[in-house]
């Protein structure tokens, strides 16, 4: 999931507690650091899950 945390953007793993700080507002940015990274996003139902590079793509 995302969180932001004084205007900056923090991603949790949805499979265990890993948070990726990403230093920036900007939701395009946060989203190519995630992909750098190797984090994963899946999109169920309406829901967006993110996946850090250990659990890989959420279930
Ligand atoms: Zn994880």
């Amino acid at each position: 999931m995302i969180e932001r945390q004084h205007g900056k953007i923090l991603v949790e793993c949805d499979s265990c507690e890993e948070v990726l700080d990403t230093d920036t507002s900007d939701f395009a940015e946060a989203r190519a650091i995630m992909q750098r990274e190797g984090w994963k996003v899946r999109k169920i139902a309406n829901e967006w899950l993110h996946g850090c590079p250990d659990c890989g793509v959420p279930t």
